[in-house]
Order: C-alpha cells, then sequence, then structure tokens
C-alpha cells in the first residue's frame, strides 16, 4: 500500500515526497486509516517502527480539515503526553515537519519540565492545535491556568510503558481527569504491564489494535 491508499491529502502526500518517505510502515498502514476514521488506536510500537508519522499525519489531516482554525487562549485541541523531554521535542519537531505545507498553518508547542515556565505560559496564551507535554510540568502549568484541556479532542501517549515506569501515574491520572470524555484516544506502549493494560481498559474506547 501507498500513503495515497491510505486516505492522506494531498498536502500531507506531497510533503511525504519531499522527505523521501517512499511507502508507509506497517503501523503506518494499521494506524492511519483507523484514525482518519475517528477510532481509537491501541499499538504495540517501539521507536523506529515510524510510530510518530503514524499518530502524527492522521492527527494533522483532521485538525486541517476540522472547520474552526481559530485558536483560542490557552486551548489546546490535540495533546501528546510524552515521558521525557527530549522525546516531547523530538515528536513536535516530527509535527512540524509533517505540516509544513499545512494552511493555515498549525501552531504545535512542547512543554516539559527542567527548564523555566515563563517562556512555556507565554507561549500558551495564544493556544495551541498541537500541544506534546510531559506529564509533570503539563499539570504545573494547569494549576495556573496556563493551559486548558477541556476542548482536547485527540489525545495521544506515547510510549505508556516508559510513561508509567518514570512514576507519572498519580499526575497521568490527574491530568486525564481533566479531559473532555469525548475525544479520540491512541496509545502506543513497547510492553504491556498490567499498569498499563489497566490504563488502556479505562481510557480507550473499542480500540483498533496495531501490532507490529
Ligand atoms: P519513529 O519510530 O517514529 O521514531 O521513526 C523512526 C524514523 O523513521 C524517523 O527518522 C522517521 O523520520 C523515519 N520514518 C518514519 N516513517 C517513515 C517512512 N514511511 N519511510 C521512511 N522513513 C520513515
Amino acid at each position: 500500500k501507498s500513503f495515497a491508499d491510505l486516505g492522506l491529502i494531498p498536502e500531507l502526500l506531497a510533503t511525504l515526497d519531499a522527505l523521501a518517505y517512499q511507502s508507509p510502515t506497517a503501523i503506518q498502514q494499521s494506524t492511519i486509516p483507523a484514525v482518519i476514521a475517528g477510532s481509537d488506536v491501541l499499538g504495540g510500537a517501539i521507536t523506529g517502527s515510524g510510530k510518530t508519522a503514524a499518530f502524527a499525519l492522521p492527527i494533522i489531516q483532521l485538525l486541517a480539515k476540522s472547520a474552526k482554525q481559530t485558536r483560542q487562549s490557552n486551548y489546546v485541541s490535540s495533546l501528546i503526553l510524552v515521558p521525557t523531554r527530549e522525546l516531547a521535542q523530538q515528536v513536535a519537531d516530527s509535527f512540524m515537519r509533517y505540516a509544513q505545507n499545512i494552511k493555515p498553518n498549525l501552531k504545535v508547542l512542547a512543554v516539559y519540565g527542567g527548564v523555566s515556565t515563563n517562556s512555556q505560559m507565554q507561549s500558551l496564551r495564544g493556544g495551541a492545535d498541537i500541544l506534546v507535554a510531559t506529564p509533570g510540568r503539563l499539570l504545573d502549568l494547569m494549576s495556573s491556568n496556563a493551559v486548558k484541556l477541556d476542548k482536547v479532542s485527540s489525545l495521544v501517549l506515547d510510549e505508556a510503558d516508559r510513561m508509567l515506569s518514570l512514576g507519572f501515574t498519580d499526575e497521568l491520572a490527574a491530568l486525564l481527569e481533566k479531559l473532555p470524555a469525548k475525544k479520540q484516544t491512541l496509545l502506543f506502549s513497547a510492553t504491556f504491564p498490567e499498569e498499563v493494560s489497566l490504563l488502556t481498559q479505562s481510557l480507550l474506547n473499542n480500540p483498533v489494535e496495531v501490532q507490529l
């Protein structure tokens, strides 16, 4: 199958062409159509499998197509939770790269701990289409009202097993409580220990399961 067969819009196909991505990886083949169709997704995938594009491309497409392009102060449309600051930066860079031909431009922000909150708070003031965040910093920003999550339409948990093993269980529970019940959720994990299975059961609605 080609990227065009997966139902991606011409702007994304042009970008993939420019990036010299010739064909979708296995996880992209199963994930992209499921996300475009609006399903929740449970993915077993490791780094290097192409999982970032598997969720970023269809999320960009859904946001590009959604009628309201008006960003509101402090609101976020798509929230991507990741375990570490390195991954947050990397995933945000991927979103920006894949969204480069989308007009009007999508605003992508990354927030993570270990740096001052001031500039992050300032960037969030105008809202974001896509926010990539580590759980602890996101909670801090929420408690100072710098970010509002009650209009999130899609949620991704990337490397869920690492997020839980790094001790983010309580932060994650507190965050998830603030999200609207009606949303599309995608969860990716390399391993599925009991903690991840429990999270999956409570969070995902009839997910399409994709495995490598
Ligand atoms: P990831 O598993 O998302 O970290 O992606 C691993 C690497 O593969 C990244 O450098 C991507 O740019 C690249 N990549 C992802 N999908 C494709 C594809 N379909 N064709 C070629 N390279 C890809």
